[in-house]
């Protein structure tokens, strides 16, 4: 348990809807239920957003039903809400004060579609109230998982379980038929993002049953983030002093042309293995907003793209998204778009619903 747990009051949970969906997650509004997280995995941002030490101190909010109760009255019922940001929901202190399953009972008293992005296994816990969320509308869980090397995983992340009951915990969610996701988060170069690494992890995410999978690599908030990270790099492996300044420059993110290069090979690997890079419209397809479907898939579109280093076709997808997003498109500017043949069911679905 944290050393110090501290009741606050904020004024809403969900928050704004997001102008865009979150490609990854599918969700219109990104929340997280605790602040501050146990875990403390060091390579998290929020060492780097954070003066005091991230771990230390777990904050909640007391009345936290009743928050997202109020604030749910005002949200469409086809939202997605994304418990995905800032902190693990499933972090030790759920295990004593519930709040995400409290949150989780009245999203599915609302039949309100709901992700959840964990590393605890306990979101097996709650599996009885995903499925309701799922038979009424969309319940989708995304597992994070860095290595298939337990000594690579203990120590970048020592506080959570290892990555084999990660994946023990897709395979019930998946054998319970709530879809499930696995983000290999983050990439760190030379670590996980070679081809030897990642074929590994992702032969064993397919024999779990993953849905898909996401990949992202780290990004380097300033120079305490990144003395932290180098500093647990160096536990593993003799990282040359040249190493973050070569790959990360003095930017956040990583050097575009390496990025592009690995993008293409990691993409390949999981082709090969037949294994999705986005969440497959036959996940969500006529659970949600006919209108956020077609944003989804075309998003999605985008990300292969993006990944396959088609700068082109990353635009045109992304301005036709945007139009979708703003309510401002054409079924013409649709039928023009390279990939439509892709997009099509959700098009088709799209035209029945407003028939
Ligand atoms: S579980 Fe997630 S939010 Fe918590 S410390 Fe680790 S990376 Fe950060």
């Amino acid at each position: 348990m944290p050393m110090f747990v501290v009741d606050i009051h904020r004024a809403n949970l969900f928050g704004s809807p997001l102008a865009r969906i979150d490609a990854i997650t599918l969700a219109r509004y990104t929340s997280h239920i605790y602040e501050g997280c146990e875990y403390g995995c060091n390579y998290c941002d929020g060492w780097g957003r954070h003066l005091r030490p991230f771990n230390e101190q777990i904050r909640l909010m007391p009345e936290i039903a009743n928050v997202a109760m109020s604030e749910l009255a005002t949200i469409h019922r086809s939202a997605v809400i994304g418990l995905t940001a800032e902190s693990d929901a499933y972090q030790p202190a759920e295990q004593l004060y519930h709040r995400t399953r409290s949150v989780l009972r009245v999203l599915a008293d609302c039949g309100q579609p709901t992700v959840i992005m964990t590393k605890s296994q306990h979101v097996v816990d709650d599996i009885e109230l995903l499925t309701q969320i799922h038979q009424h509308s969309f319940a989708m869980v995304m597992v994070t998982i860095i290595s298939h090397m337990p000594e690579v995983q203990s120590k970048l992340e020592d506080k959570n379980v290892a990555t084999i009951e990660r994946l023990a915990t897709v395979t019930r969610l998946k054998k319970a038929g709530i879809p499930v996701g696995v983000v290999i988060q983050p990439l760190i170069p030379h670590l996980n993002d070679t081809d030897y690494a990642f074929m590994r992890l992702v032969e064993m995410i397919v024999a779990a049953g993953a849905d898909f999978v996401h990949w992202d690599y780290v990004n380097v908030l300033n120079q305490r983030h990144r003395n932290r990270l180098f500093e647990a790099l160096a536990r593993i492996g003799n990282y040359p002093p040249r190493y973050m300044s070569t790959l990360y420059h003095e930017g956040k993110t990583i050097d575009r042309p390496y990025e592009k290069e690995r993008n293409l090979a990691l993409t390949r690997i999981c082709d090969d293995a037949k294994l999705p890079v986005h969440p497959p419209y036959s996940l969500f397809a006529k659970r949600l907003d006919p209108r956020d479907e077609l944003e989804l898939v075309i998003s999605h579109q985008v990300r292969r793209d993006r990944l396959q280093n088609r700068d082109l076709s990353v635009s045109i997808g992304e301005m036709l998204a945007t139009h979708i997003a703003a309510g401002a498109f054409s079924v013409q500017e649709l039928r023009n778009y390279a990939h439509f043949l892709q997009i099509r069911p959700a098009v088709l679905h799209m035209e029945a619903s407003i028939r």
